[in-house]
């Protein structure tokens, strides 16, 4: 962006800077509210005089997702492929809930991690969104469709860990009581098991659900579908999830998705459990979503109840997911392909 981007400025930064330029006190208050309503222009800024409206769009940018497709499934979800203010495209998902509205957010354009089961990595990484961006696809859903937001999960396109900083300015604006005011309880952040960046977020403090990908019990089968694995194994991500429980004191929700064939057996179900034993976590079993060219079927029905009835049985918490928007393509990546004529959408 030439000009300042404004919407991923904190409050008191934006009062800072404009006490700079000379403005009275309560213009920041006014500016920044107008922001996290979602306002894509100064011009919709009414309370402002024309002339400070001009003055402002010229050193100011204001970054917002405008939808190019918008999918609606029979379930009310609702998928939507936004245009960035330089051309680049993102996925984000409106799920509904009976306890409220919650969103996936995308937090890159594309993905570095080439897990093997995902379309977003297929399509190569362009580059890291800003927060406002991060921001501006809530705005933009919540305005499209009407509704409040209640939860934010970051898990669209993209590796969160991957974008620190702009992640945690993001969780911080989002989160702020003169803005979205969308608390860190309400907010899931998953990671494919960047250890170090677990780490570095543990010190944080902060009370958001830390989502982990963990898709296999050992090194082998990890090794195989997820690159990152070769990196930080499973004993040194798990280490670091235990030490992020310690920290923060909330208990880790573990993303499984059942592969046929891959990672769906009785071996593999007790396995899990005994890697996970002691430590305060909650198991996501997820049908894997079909996308062309991984060669992947989900586990049949049967395979999932047997695989959670091994986990349950031995105490440790697991859900097999409701799928939501499955008649829309809507797991991470595959709507973006489809618009570029990639081949990651299979119906
Ligand atoms: N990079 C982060 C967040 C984005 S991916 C992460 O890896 O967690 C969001 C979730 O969707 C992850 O759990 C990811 O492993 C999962 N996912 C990706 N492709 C999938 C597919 N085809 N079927 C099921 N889950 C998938």
């Amino acid at each position: 962006m030439e000009r300042i981007d404004v919407k991923s400025m904190s409050f008191t930064e934006l009062q800072k800077e404009f006490e700079g330029l000379g403005f009275p006190p309560y213009r920041a208050g006014q500016v920044f509210h107008w922001l996290h309503q979602g306002a894509e222009s100064f011009q919709e800024m009414t309370n402002l005089s024309k002339s400070l409206r001009l003055q402002l769009a010229e050193r100011y940018e204001i970054a917002c997702a405008q939808a190019v497709r918008k999918l609606v499934s029979v379930d009310g979800t609702v998928k939507y492929l936004f245009r960035m203010n330089d051309g680049e495209l993102v996925e984000s998902v409106l799920m509904r809930y009976h306890h409220g509205i919650s969103i996936c957010i995308s937090t890159q354009v594309g993905c570095k991690m080439n897990c093997s089961f995902c379309a977003t990595g297929r399509s190569g990484f362009s580059r890291n969104l800003l927060p406002s961006e991060m921001l501006a696809q809530i705005q933009s859903a919540q305005r499209d469709e009407g509704v409040r937001v209640s939860n934010v999960v970051l898990m669209g396109m993209g590796e969160p860990l991957d974008n620190y900083e702009n992640v945690l300015r993001f969780l911080r604006l989002v989160s702020c009581p003169e803005g979205m005011n969308i608390g860190m309880r309400h907010i899931s952040l998953s990671t494919c098991g960047l250890v170090d960046q677990i780490y570095r977020l543990a010190e944080e403090k902060l009370p958001l659900t830390l989502s982990v990908s963990l898709h296999a019990p050992n090194d082998a089968i990890r090794n195989q579908t997820m690159p990152v694995n070769r990196r930080w194994n499973v004993e040194a991500l798990l280490k670091a999830c235990r030490h992020y429980a310690k920290q923060t004191g909330r208990r880790i929700s573990f993303e499984y998705a059942m592969i046929r064939g891959v990672n769906d057996s009785d071996g593999c179900a007790r396995e899990l459990v005994g890697r996970l034993r002691g430590m305060p976590a909650h198991v996501n079993l997820i049908p894997v979503n079909d996308v062309t060219g991984t060669g992947y079927q989900k586990s049949r029905v049967e395979r999932q109840r047997a695989f959670a009835a091994i986990l349950e049985a031995a105490g440790c918490t697991a859900t097999v997911r409701r799928t939501l928007g499955s008649d829309i393509e809507a797991s991470c990546g595959q709507l973006r392909r489809k618009h570029e004529g990639g081949d990651g959408y299979e119906g």
